[in-house]
């Protein structure tokens, strides 16, 4: 089946023999499950039989969820968490537990991401480098000096859309015994399954794209066949799972995730054209823009005319106080944190998303204080194209 097809079908409808057929699978709010006889739950809890025993280990809403979500990522197993966070603490955990304890991270990830690696992981032993993930020879010398046991990128990095050759790299950690971990929240299984280019573990804050309506904090770990287990095992003892209500709603954002996410992409497309040519726009960045440094990895890597719902600009010499004018500006776009939601959504990274960065290291990264980083809705693109040249300068 194709992804529209998995996204309506993978996980639902489980045939009970003589049971009636319910068309969406019901949340289970049981904290635990019994058998008529003992014996069963002993076979259950030795994995001798499948069944459940216990929520935090297994649960039928959970497990829809995470069986629609590995067709989708084209995995061996998946793992729903509370988080997106949950998921990378776990997917970090599984990676490094017979490996050395070195990370080689992407220089631009997710600001708790960094805030993961140095304040929770570092006290305990695991050190970590940063590179420039879209530097293959960097990434080669690093993995050589540091020899990582985990290396840790984003598909489509924040707040800039550069786009790492995850391809070659997936090489370089193989070759290496190093575990790579993907964070595909930006791109979503519709532009890149990281496990079928070779990753280990492919990770997501389901909060964003798969719910979709901004009415769920989740994450979503899907692995490969040698760390779905330890996976597995991890969450068992210490359960950082998701909800069975929010399984549910998780399951329903994915069902019109690829139709919405395809929207999503035409609409961002359309506002990085419009930014790029306005005047009171210094430089926009969209995966799709001829000016885009990673042309060569996009080409390869994201398909044909897609190339994701998140845009960010640079507005033409604006200070703080410009880009605050700028959103308090703003009609119909939402000024929120997060992003993937139906609504169009704009955040100032400087003081949200990079906000503990210090100014230096922003700058460094090329995330200038007049940077504006959009993720596009589904609404009508004339009105989202209006809202923001009302808004600009
Ligand atoms: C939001 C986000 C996370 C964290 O997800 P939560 O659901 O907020 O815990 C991790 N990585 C990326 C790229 C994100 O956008």
């Amino acid at each position: 089946m194709k992804l529209h097809s998995k996204a309506v079908h993978a996980g639902d409808r489980k045939r009970v023999p003589g049971q009636p057929i319910p068309v969406t699978t019901p949340i289970h709010t049981a904290a635990s499950f019994f058998y008529d006889h003992l014996e069963t739950i002993d076979k259950v809890f030795a994995h001798e039989v499948p069944g459940y025993a216990y929520s935090r280990y297994d649960n039928p809403s959970n497990a829809a969820l995470e069986e629609l979500v590995t067709a989708l990522e084209g995995g061996h197993g998946t793992l729903a968490t509370a988080s997106g966070m949950s998921a990378l603490q776990i997917a970090l955990t599984a990676g490094l537990a017979d490996r050395r304890k070195h990370v080689l991270a992407a220089n631009a990830l997710y600001g708790a991401t960094v805030k993961l690696l140095q304040q929770v992981f570092e006290p305990f032993g695991v050190t970590t480098t940063f590179v420039d993930i879209c530097d293959l020879a960097a990434i080669e010398a690093a993995i050589a000096a540091e020899k990582p046991g985990v290396i840790l990128m984003e598909t489509i990095s924040n707040p800039l859309l550069r786009v790492g050759p995850l391809d070659r790299i997936a090489e370089l950690a193989r070759a290496a015994g190093a575990c790579l971990i993907v964070d595909n929240t930006f791109a979503t299984p519709a532009l890149v399954r990281p496990i079928e280019l070779g990753a280990h573990i492919s990770l997501s804050s389901a909060t964003k794209f798969l719910s979709g309506h901004g009415d769920v904090i989740g994450g979503l770990v899907t692995t490969d066949a040698e760390h779905y287990e330890p996976i597995r095992a991890l969450s068992r003892i210490y359960g950082p799972i998701l909800g069975p209500f929010e399984c549910y709603l998780t399951m329903r954002g994915i069902k019109t995730f690829p139709l919405r996410y395809e929207r999503q992409n035409q609409n961002a497309l359309t506002v990085a054209r419009f930014l790029q040519q306005h005047p009171a726009v210094e430089a926009a960045h969209y995966p799709a823009l001829e000016n885009h440094p990673d042309q060569e990895t996009i080409a390869r890597l994201l398909p044909a005319g897609q190339h994701g719902a998140m845009v960010s600009f640079a507005l033409r010499g604006a200070a703080r106080e410009d880009v605050f004018a700028f959103f308090d500006r703003l009609k119909m776009v939402v000024p929120a944190t997060s992003l993937g939601d139906v609504h169009t959504m704009a955040l100032y990274p400087a003081i949200a998303s990079h906000r503990d960065l210090p100014p230096r290291q922003r700058a460094r990264l090329g995330i200038g204080d007049n940077l504006v980083r959009l993720s596009v809705g589904i609404e009508d693109s004339s009105d989202i194209l209006a809202d923001l040249e009302q808004a600009l300068p």
